[in-house]
């Protein structure tokens, strides 16, 4: 080996191996390197500047990533990547690889007896009342016609006309791809997807296998698409579901493409169906989710696809019933076929009986005809039926989403969870980067209030340009504030971006995983120093998630030096239970409602009294219909909830009042669990 190269093993600790994120992370951080970069596992050497090729590696948790680096700054290039490896490429630390993964059901993988085989079996028909299952990726109830999507596999033309053309062709072709991809910030939460696809069209790996299928005298969407599809069926055979998930990614990238080398252009997404459309394909395609908004679209059935999927998570974020791997009874259902969707059970009935059809029918009327009454009532400011005021804002992580808040009543934001802006970067947001991402959303809010909240690194949110040491417990440790005290460059910028915001009065500073004063006091320092280096005069609110039980039990100190608190249930459930938010075997019993957590709430409130600070709550408590007036019950004033949630949450405040709260919240205190709490009934709360 020369001078100018080098040569590292390191261990991958990650559940689900190189996925599309740690991979892209990866291929990022190799392409700052202008030498040769390659990685070899398994057998298989690739380009580490390749996302695509990463991804084929198929490497799981506990494999050794050989990393070769040539040219000048190897040696530095092979710290950085090591670093990144070893903190997790924005996926956590495991101790462990994933539990097997379960893969979605195909048509071929049904065993007969289960299921009849569907391409050999006719299409259902009036009279079949045929219940079909598949998986649940987004709960939710639907009825009404289908409408089936084809998917436009165009006869493509094999032979190109010349290479020189084709090239160039296919070098438009993805230029516009990506520029429209970089222009989707059109409202819908897509955007973290269009970067991870701008990365597929831009990858270095597929680009070479197109090109090499361009040089062999193939034309350029001939040439694109099989290089698409050979890395599609690579990740499809994946046992990883994640990466099996991502072929879907592939065949979108492939079809946008072709799309543009067609002269087409975009095809026109699910926005472009009536609104209320039952929509079934193979396969829903992220791009095919652009520019949706909530409630447009009634229900998505798959017959492929998996609930990780990120059209299934896209789904999830505009909260549209979604059933995914029906596998070969999808083929069956004719288009127009009326059906009824139960998404949570992962059920749907084909050519149920006139009477519950018509009888679905008028319940999906019913709750449309809610859900729109209280969308337009939520544009009002909340009021408790007896005039009490209660603040309804929204919970946001990325751009686009403060406009879909407002739509849905949002009356501010009250957690903006900064790290999730920049999760698939592999080095820290400069200042400027921070204030355009914050301005963007400040202005979406147009003037309402925006609660930002200071990086929450560590835990369960590793932030790759932040390495944190390995510790046995870091739920205990590096967290939150304590990170940003103690490598404060990203504080500093992020401080300073957050007091740059315009107009001034609207941005405000929130801390989280505050555990004593002095955290509150180091921020507020920082805050003076910063805002006297910008000449900003006009102060800014201070505020502290209250997520620990010191905090909670600690409010009345805090809310001398504190302007406002705001809980985060989620992680005060987790530390006051001693029950870890993420660990499955105790998923039930992690629940905000306990006595033990409602107890706290209620010294915080208390605490907050003594300075008439606000106190509010932003943890996934303030979302949930059971919970939210009991908050309201302990002392809370504001709700920071999922924007979907903002309608229904204010319809329901609107009927009680304070003294109801008040009530209801008493017997809650008093219960002996979170179940029990789950059954008091509202309505005996003035009995
Ligand atoms: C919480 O802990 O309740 C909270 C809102 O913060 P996060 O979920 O981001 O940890
Ligand atoms: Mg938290």
């Amino acid at each position: 080996m020369d001078n100018n190269a080098t040569e590292l093993l390191v261990p991958l600790k990650i559940a689900h191996g190189l996925h599309a994120r740690p991979a892209a992370m990866l291929a990022n951080a190799a392409k700052a390197h202008k030498g040769a970069v390659t990685i070899s596992c398994n057998g298989k050497t690739v380009n580490a500047k390749s996302v695509v090729a990463l991804m084929g590696l198929g490497t799981h948790f506990g494999d050794n990533l050989a990393i070769h680096i040539e040219g000048d700054g190897a040696e530095a290039t092979g710290d950085t990547l090591m670093d990144l490896v070893l903190s997790g490429l924005g996926d956590p630390i495991a101790d462990a690889p994933a539990p097997e993964a379960e893969l979605p059901e195909k048509k071929e993988d049904k065993p007969a007896e289960s299921k009849p085989q569907g391409d050999a079996l006719p299409a259902f028909a009036p009279g079949a009342d045929a219940v079909v299952t598949g998986r649940s990726a987004v709960g939710g109830f639907a009825a009404g016609p289908v409408t089936r999507r084809v998917s436009a596999t165009a006869d493509l033309k094999k032979d190109g006309d010349g290479a020189e053309t084709e090239r160039a062709r296919l070098a438009s072709a993805r230029a516009a791809v990506i520029a429209r991809l970089t222009n989707s910030a059109d409202g819908s939460p897509l955007n973290p997807v269009a970067a991870a696809h701008r990365d597929i069209v831009d990858d270095p790996a597929l680009i070479e296998a197109a090109e090499a299928g361009i040089a062999a005298g193939r034309s350029a969407e001939w040439a694109w698409n099989e290089a698409c599809r050979e890395q599609a069926e690579a990740l499809a055979t994946m046992a990883d579901a994640r990466m099996a998930e991502r072929a879907a990614d592939m065949r979108d990238i492939a079809g946008q493409v072709i799309a543009e080398l067609s002269g087409k252009g975009a095809t026109p997404g699910l926005a472009a169906l009536p609104a209320g459309s039952i929509v079934l394909a193979d396969e829903i395609l992220p791009s095919e989710m652009l520019g949706l908004s909530a409630g447009h679209i009634a229900a998505i059935l798959m017959r492929d696809g998996g609930p990780t999927s990120h059209a299934a998570i896209l789904a999830a974020g505009l909260g549209i019933p979604t059933i995914v791997a029906i596998g070969s009874d999808a083929d069956r259902i004719p288009d127009g076929a009326p059906v009824i969707i139960d998404a949570k059970a992962g059920s749907l009935t084909v050519y149920p009986d006139d009477a519950a059809f018509a009888e679905a029918l008028s319940k999906v009327a019913a709750q449309a005809e809610k859900r729109e009454t209280l969308r337009a009532a939520a544009k009002r400011d909340c009021y408790l039926a007896d005039g009490a005021r209660i603040e309804v804002f929204a919970n946001l992580g990325h751009s686009g989403e403060g406009t879909l808040a407002v739509s849905e009543g949002a009356e501010g934001c009250g957690l903006l969870r900064t790290e999730f802006l920049f999760l698939d970067r592999a080095t820290a947001p400069s200042e400027e980067e921070q204030l355009a991402e914050y301005q963007t959303i400040a202005d979406e809010l147009g003037g309402k209030p925006l609660i930002i909240r200071l990086f929450d690194a560590g835990g369960d949110k590793p932030m790759p340009y932040l390495p944190l040491p390995a510790e046995d417990n870091p739920f205990l440790g590096l967290r939150g504030i304590r990170v940003g005290l103690a490598k404060p460059e990203l504080l500093h910028a992020q401080i300073r971006a957050i007091l740059r915001v315009k107009p001034y009065g609207v941005a405000r500073i929130m801390v989280p995983m505050v555990a004593s004063v002095s955290e509150v006091e180091a921020v507020r320092a920082l805050v003076e120093e910063e805002s006297r280096k910008l000449g900003r005069e006009a102060p800014i609110e201070v505020g502290a998630m209250i997520e620990t039980p010191a905090a909670a039990v600690t409010a009345a100190q805090l809310a001398r030096v504190c302007d406002f608190f705001s809980i985060g249930t989620n992680d005060l459930t987790q530390y006051t239970l001693a029950m870890d938010r993420g660990n499955p075997a105790v998923a039930k019993d992690v629940d905000a409602l306990h006595p033990g957590v409602l107890g706290l709430i209620r010294m915080t409130a208390e605490g907050a009294a003594s300075d008439r600070r606000t106190v509010a709550v932003c943890g996934g408590a303030a979302s949930d219909p059971v919970a939210a007036p009991i908050l309201v019950g302990l002392g809370v004033t504001e709700l920071s909830v999922a924007p979907a949630m903002i309608p229904e949450i204010k319809g329901l405040l609107e009927t009680l009042t304070l003294e109801q709260c008040r009530a209801l919240a008493e017997k809650a205190l008093k219960a002996d669990s979170a179940a029990q709490v789950r059954t008091l009934d509202k309505g005996s709360a003035t009995a």
